[in-house]
């Protein structure tokens, strides 16, 4: 019987059973970022440990970095500190830091990816649940808590449970103003917020082997909106061409070397996975959430649905869901009038997201609705600079957008970055929770970066290929 990546990765990375029945599983790379490291290098420090493979380990500072200016001080007197904090730790304990004054600084699953930390075959670990995204590469990535994040300093390693392993794979092809967002959107509709517990997702079919790393990288991202630990796809020859010559790839020799192995953990043909799900990529319309969880959403163009035609279960949360989002069963999302759009974060915060929606702004007098505040905020520093370069930014400005510096911004809105009382926001997130946004009352609607834009210029949620004319051929 052949076996999945995840078995093969989490096989090669197993020190030993441990009697709890769990295993004790080696984690290379462990990336790093303000919010979750201090409690760990405090308890670090209690102990009087060191960090056990600093050459392993990268820190970067995402969640609370203003995005308007990232002069020093900050203006807001915590996240100064926090910062502070997490420079003197990574210079205490001999830490590589992208930090914002050389211009490496960006959203940790931004810059692992850009500088070629990412490797397919590795096991990734991150104190932030959308670790997941490194599973784009081929490699086991996931979220862990404080106490974890001290055990890898201290160890490099993490006590773990095997998980199931669930293929989705998405045959056919996407129709013109389908994006990847619409297709984990759809995924976790199908199958619920925690229809993945206890499983990895391999994400495959002909719509995924066609995917770019970026598309692939948003997939994956949201694995953990549905239920899964992690989510990857299997290396293939879109992942080598993206790694080719960043940073920290492997080189010469030692670049065949990694190649010969990655190409060795794919999933074996006769895998035996748990179970397998198949869908199609025709059938996936542009996805709109509603609700207050990632899988309460809808095609575009269908109205909102009824209490009634959920399960018994959820259907308290269903109405919570409608009274929080002031919308009605029966009726369009699409129409509803937006406060605020946002286009950023580590689902859709890369430099292909922004060149796609300028794509459909550029030279068409495109502006954004006087009432609503468009915001664009780059991913990483990098995504900045070349948004620059290729006069994105002026796309976006002559637009009405305000294009920002990199950071989380407001995805979680731990900075300057929030929404205000009960304003509606279309947002390229991945999380629209109650207050997610900043305002106990705020509201998120997620959808693609290019029906935010949409959005932003109808001044109500829309349907981006009406907006923008979107027809042709079917692409991926
Ligand atoms: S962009 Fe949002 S989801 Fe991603 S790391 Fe930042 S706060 Fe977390």
């Amino acid at each position: 019987m052949g076996q999945t990546l995840y078995d093969k990765v989490f096989d090669a990375h197993t020190v030993r059973r441990l009697p709890s029945g769990q295993y004790q599983v080696l984690m290379g790379l462990h990336l790093i970022h303000e919010v979750t490291s201090p409690q760990a290098f405090s308890m670090l420090r209690e102990r009087g440990l060191r960090v056990l493979y600093p050459e392993r380990t990268f820190a970067t500072v995402d969640h609370i970095i203003p995005t308007h200016s990232q002069a020093r001080p900050l203006t807001d007197a915590q996240a100064e500190e926090m910062l502070q904090h997490l420079e003197r730790n990574v210079e205490e304990f001999g830490i590589r830091y992208f930090a914002p004054s050389r211009g490496e600084q960006g959203i940790v699953h931004v810059i692992g990816p850009e500088r070629g930390l990412t490797q397919p075959g590795m096991t990734i670990c991150c104190g932030d649940s959308h670790t997941s995204t490194h599973g784009a590469f081929g490699a086991i990535a996931f979220g862990i808590g404080t106490s974890q994040v001290r055990d890898v300093l201290a160890t490099q390693c993490l006590a773990l449970d095997r998980l199931r392993v669930r293929r989705i794979e998405v045959n056919g092809a996407l129709r013109p103003g389908v994006y990847a967002k619409d297709v984990i959107l759809w995924i976790i509709n199908r199958l619920g917020v925690h229809g993945g517990v206890g499983y990895a997702y391999e994400y495959a079919g002909e719509v995924l082997d066609r995917f770019s790393l970026e598309e692939r990288m948003t997939v994956c991202n949201m694995s953990i909106e549905g239920g899964a630990r992690c989510g990857y796809v299997n290396p293939d020859a879109t992942t080598y061409a993206y790694l080719r010559d960043r940073d920290f790839a492997p080189a010469g020799a030692a670049w065949d070397q990694a190649v010969r192995w990655w190409e060795s953990i794919r999933s074996d043909a006769g895998a035996a996975y748990a179970d397998v799900v198949t869908m199609r990529g025709e059938d996936i319309e542009p996805v709109v959430t509603w609700g207050i969880t990632p899988g309460q959403s809808t095609p575009i163009g269908l109205p909102l649905p009824a209490p009634a035609s959920f399960p018994e279960s959820e259907r308290a949360l269903v109405d919570e869901a409608y009274r929080y989002m002031q919308l009605e069963p029966g009726k369009p999302v699409k129409g509803a009038r937006i406060d605020v759009a946002f286009i950023g974060s580590c689902t859709n915060g890369r430099l292909s997201d922004f060149e796609e929606v300028a794509r459909h702004i550029r030279g068409r007098r495109f502006r954004v609705a006087p009432h609503v505040t468009a915001m664009v905020v780059p991913g990483s520093q990098q995504v900045r600079h070349e948004m620059v370069r290729r006069g994105l930014d002026q796309v976006f400005r002559e637009a009405g957008f305000d294009v920002r510096e990199a950071g989380c911004s407001m995805c979680l809105a731990m900075n300057p970055d929030r929404l205000e009382g009960s304003q509606l926001c279309a947002s390229s997130s991945n999380r629209n929770f109650k207050g997610r946004q900043g305002s106990p009352t705020g509201r998120t609607l997620l959808m693609s970066p290019v029906m935010v834009a949409a959005a932003a210029i109808a001044g109500e949620v829309a349907d981006a290929r009406e907006v923008f004319g979107i027809t042709g051929t079917t692409v991926t």
